[in-house]
């Protein structure tokens, strides 16, 4: 297996990071996870649209033309042959003895890595729990950044309380998962967070309401609250490593059993007939 490292092919175990890197100081970095479907990339011009937009909000300058970064990665993918997986990539500021104040002189560091990966189909199949839980992250949650400790702490306490994924809430409204983004559906309606900076816009998210404008099903980005979840007639979830996974049940900050997965049912029928096209 090859990483992408010191800007080439590197074999895993030959592959190093610097200490002074500002990803471990700062957690000063932007990523993406772009999944592969018999060995072709899904969605790969919107992902490193996204990556490119994480960079600019940040400051952050490429090391060389976006279209060569997005060839290293197909480079990489092809000498691992990836089949059904993902590729992880990174890019952090770089290295410089530890300051607050990045200089602007410093060269980007990009890594990644790819990963054969099943789509969880037991999940899509059985559905999910969801632990609500007070979404204390930072107030540009539309970037997406290597700095995850507030997405990372409600994972956890989703697992620990039994749960797969977290249900953040900000006040009363929700917002998304601690990795994906949340979708209630209401008397055939489907309603979503708004991409403004309390979400990462989710590149699933974006291919659904692609999938809701050809099949006529309304989707309105219209923040829910839990009150508002309380009459849900369905909720589902979906990221990239998810595709579409019903919601059973949420406990937490609140508690409510979902009667209904149809809507859920017809779109992740949908998404696989698509993915494949
Ligand atoms: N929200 C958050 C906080 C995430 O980390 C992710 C996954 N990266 C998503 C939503 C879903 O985004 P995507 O569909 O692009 O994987």
């Amino acid at each position: 297996q090859y990483v992408w490292a010191h800007d080439q092919l590197t074999p895993q175990e030959e592959a190093g990071v610097h200490l002074q890197d500002r990803g471990y100081y700062f957690g000063d970095g932007i990523y993406e996870v772009i999944r592969l479907y018999d060995g072709k990339p899904f969605l790969w011009d919107e992902h490193f649209e996204r990556f490119a937009r994480s960079a600019a909000e940040l400051d952050l300058p490429f090391p060389k033309p976006l279209e060569h970064i997005m060839q290293d990665m197909l480079t990489l993918i092809e000498a691992n042959h990836v089949h059904n997986g993902i590729i992880y990539l990174q890019m952090t500021r770089g290295v410089q003895e530890r300051n607050h104040l990045y200089s602007r002189d410093m060269i980007p560091v990009i890594t990644a890595f790819t990963k054969e990966e099943d789509v969880p189909s037991h999940l899509q199949e059985e559905g999910i729990t969801l632990w609500a839980v007070e979404d204390i992250r930072w107030l540009r949650c539309d970037i997406k950044t290597i700095n995850l400790l507030g997405n990372v702490m409600a994972k956890r306490s989703a697992e620990d309380n039994g749960c797969h994924e977290a249900l953040l809430h900000r006040g009363h409204t929700v917002t998304e998962g601690s990795s994906t983004n949340v979708f209630m559906v209401q008397n055939g309606v489907i309603y979503t967070h708004p991409a403004d900076n309390y979400i990462l816009k989710g590149i699933t998210r974006q291919f659904i309401q692609k999938l809701c404008i050809e099949k006529g099903i309304p989707f309105e980005e219209t923040a829910f609250t839990l009150e508002d979840l309380q009459d849900a007639d369905e909720l589902f979830i979906a990221s990239t490593s998810h595709e579409i996974v019903p919601v059973n049940h949420v406990s937490g900050t609140m508690e409510k059993t979902l009667p209904s997965r149809s809507l859920t049912d017809q779109l992740q029928q949908s998404f696989q007939e698509r993915k494949l096209s």
